[in-house]
């Protein structure tokens, strides 16, 4: 079976899990999430950043930070995965969807300021602004940040699926008042389960910390003065985190020759595209994709299935998904037609050469009939 997106781990982690195990570190907390924490802020060059158990607490986390509550609402795009939108229920607050521009895929800052101004004028307020680098391109961050700043609405940046992606040179992640990093099993780098949140405000990192650890106070007895969460990433996790975090860049580079390995072999076919990169961006090619103009992934899917080849189609839009029927959304179609046309390759960087072109025939053959 060739997979879509399965871990690969480097020389180290399997030292790095014995070395915790055996100095009896197998608390959540410990040295290795501590050498984690720093091993990711001095990669992406983020004041601070915290281990937590996985992608979606750090956007809870994140969006509480922000002081997002009962009632209020919180824009985010419709083209992503449910967690950039599932902690905001957690909330009681409303997610606002807005739909994608075409070049990214990412929320169309036109219909953005669009809906920023549609919610002013109704009296609603935004409280926060989800701002996703979906596949692991980033998203129109300068248009999106300048209309979060004069709007006064602060950003949380999910990067779930782009760590090590860049816009000139910097890392995303590291652009909103928070970022959030995901080591699910099938992100570019993995913990198994885990995920990291990341902002330059120290009292964000303190309070996020606070409500990770069941909220406790700083005295001998257990004193809590709200609610928090049991969401910090387990020592154990980390230590693989460390060493996954050493093959990073390796990762990325082998995603994107993979990347350009099938745009290269499919170019031929007219119907079949891939998503650019604007200038200046720079994707860490988390899963290769490609559009095809006439649809139809379906029957693309069930043949490369019945080689035992994984693919996938993209998200589904979440405004059409049915646990958020009803909600406010700002579209364009753009997100739909995606859904209708795209299908996610394996992209896993322990794919060999010979797999990408088995999987390259089937496709071409599919192309032809
Ligand atoms: C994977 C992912 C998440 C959630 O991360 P988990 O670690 O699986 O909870 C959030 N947003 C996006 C865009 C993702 O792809």
């Amino acid at each position: 079976m060739i997979y879509l997106s399965p871990p690969h781990l480097g020389e180290k982690e399997a030292q790095l899990v014995q070395e915790a195990l055996l100095s009896n570190w197998i608390a959540p907390q410990g040295p290795h999430l501590d050498r984690f924490e720093q091993d990711l802020a001095a990669k992406l060059q983020a004041p601070y950043v915290v281990g937590v158990s996985s992608g979606t607490a750090a956007i809870h986390l994140g969006l509480r930070a922000l002081g997002v509550g009962p009632g209020d609402e919180v824009i985010t795009p419709s083209f992503s995965f449910i967690a950039s939108a599932s902690p905001i229920t957690f909330l009681g607050a409303k997610p606002v969807f807005v739909d994608s521009e075409p070049g990214t895929w990412n929320m169309d800052p036109e219909l953005l300021e669009q809906a920023l101004k549609n919610r002013r004028a109704t009296g609603k307020k935004v409280k926060a602004i989800v701002m996703v680098h979906a596949y692991g391109m980033p998203a129109m961050t300068d248009e999106i940040l300048s209309l979060a700043k004069t709007y006064e609405v602060p950003v949380l940046e999910d990067a779930a699926d782009a760590l090590g992606a860049t816009l000139q040179g910097k890392q995303v992640g590291t652009f909103g008042d928070i970022g959030v990093l995901s080591f699910n099993g099938n992100k570019i780098i993995t913990t198994s389960g885990g995920g990291a949140l990341l902002t330059p405000h120290e009292q964000h990192a303190q309070f996020v910390r606070y409500l990770a650890t069941q909220a406790k106070s700083p005295v001998p007895h257990y004193e809590h003065a709200e609610i928090g969460y049991n969401y910090r990433l387990s020592n154990v996790l980390a230590a693989i985190g460390i060493g996954q975090m050493e093959v990073l860049e390796d990762r990325i580079s082998r995603r994107r020759a993979i990347f350009a390995e099938y745009q290269q072999s499919l170019e031929p076919i007219s119907a079949i595209s891939f998503p650019q990169e604007r200038s200046g961006a720079r994707s860490n090619r988390w899963l290769t994709i490609i559009r095809m103009a006439q649809g139809g992934w379906e029957r693309l899917h069930e043949q490369l299935k019945a080689h035992a080849i994984e693919s996938r189609p993209v998200w589904k839009p979440l405004h059409l998904q049915p646990a958020f029927s009803g909600v406010t959304s700002y579209l364009n179609g753009v997100s739909e037609t995606l859904f209708s046309q795209c299908l996610c390759l394996p992209s896993g960087s322990a794919m060999t050469g010979e797999q990408i072109q088995e999987v390259v025939e089937i496709i071409k053959k599919h192309q032809s009939l």
